[in-house]
């Protein structure tokens, strides 16, 4: 078991229970568990003594843990058991995705930390970590709305491309848009709706030929094909849609999911705090 924080404990299956469970359980003094696989610790296997908690999770990047209460549950039953002053073990198979994916959420939230920060403090514990890509765009998504639960806030996040037969690009998750006047904003500049700042600019610009305006999917987004014109909901069309990705005519680099947006479409705004 690696410890997380004080009272929180992160494992794999083998660890809760192998033949060395009972040793660990002593070890760390552990008084809780949360399951998050496809299967329940069945009745035999459970240790006297221990309250064990299961929340059915796939280890998918199209899983929602946002919308459907997910991480409210996970959460709430980790702060209740740390505040007790209870230690308690999270896991699911091997604590790559999605063990990590929850442990994380508990320290963002607690520590009102980003989620860079959430994980890289786990990887100083438990080197081999990796939320699936799903995963960590819903943890991005919920740094943003501040960490909020309100499950209505994201339940249009979500959308499937048609004909992508990759899952991994085939499930997009699109980013709100918060609070565009403390950092550089783009403004569309027929509606003059804020559309996307600087932090969803997903490509460096390497070179000054660079494609500047390659964005993460937001939730203005509208996805009719597996590649598409992009169109704002004033009709504006502001560019295309590659969900294979594309090569970037700057710096020949790859860019995987490609959406661009022409510049002559959108307006830069400068902070204005
Ligand atoms: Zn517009
Ligand atoms: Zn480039």
């Amino acid at each position: 078991m690696w410890k997380i924080t004080e009272n929180l404990y992160l494992a794999q299956l083998p660890m809760i229970i192998g033949p060395t469970a009972n040793q660990e359980f002593n070890k760390n003094k552990i008084k809780r568990v949360l399951t998050l696989t496809n299967e329940e610790i069945p009745e035999k296997e459970r240790l006297q003594n221990v309250d064990y908690k299961f929340i059915p999770l796939f280890d998918m990047p199209n899983e929602p843990i946002l919308s459907n209460g997910t991480l409210e549950e996970a959460i709430s039953y980790i702060t209740e058991s740390v505040e007790k002053e209870e230690n308690i073990v999270v896991h699911c198979l091997a604590a790559v995705s999605r063990s990590v994916t929850i442990c994380a959420a508990f320290l963002m939230y607690i520590n009102s930390w980003p989620v860079e920060k959430a994980l890289k403090m786990i990887e100083s514990v438990r080197k081999s970590i990796g939320p699936n890509p799903g995963f960590l765009a819903q943890l991005k998504i919920w740094e943003r709305c501040g960490m909020s639960f309100s499950a209505e806030k994201y339940k249009d996040l979500y959308i499937s491309v048609p004909g992508q037969p990759d899952v991994d690009s085939k499930t997009i998750w699109r980013q709100p848009i918060v609070n565009g006047r403390t950092k550089v904003h783009f403004k569309c500049r027929q509606c003059r709706k804020t559309m996307f700042d600087s932090d969803n600019i997903v490509h460096p610009q390497l070179a000054e030929s660079c494609q500047k305006y390659l964005i993460e999917p937001m939730e203005w987004l509208n996805i009719t094909a597996a590649s598409c014109t992009i169109n704002h909901s004033c009709g504006a069309k502001l560019g295309t849609f590659i969900a294979a990705g594309s090569k970037c005519n700057g710096c020949n680099k790859f860019v995987k999911r490609w959406i661009f947006i022409d510049r002559s479409k959108v307006d830069k705004v400068e902070p204005t705090i």
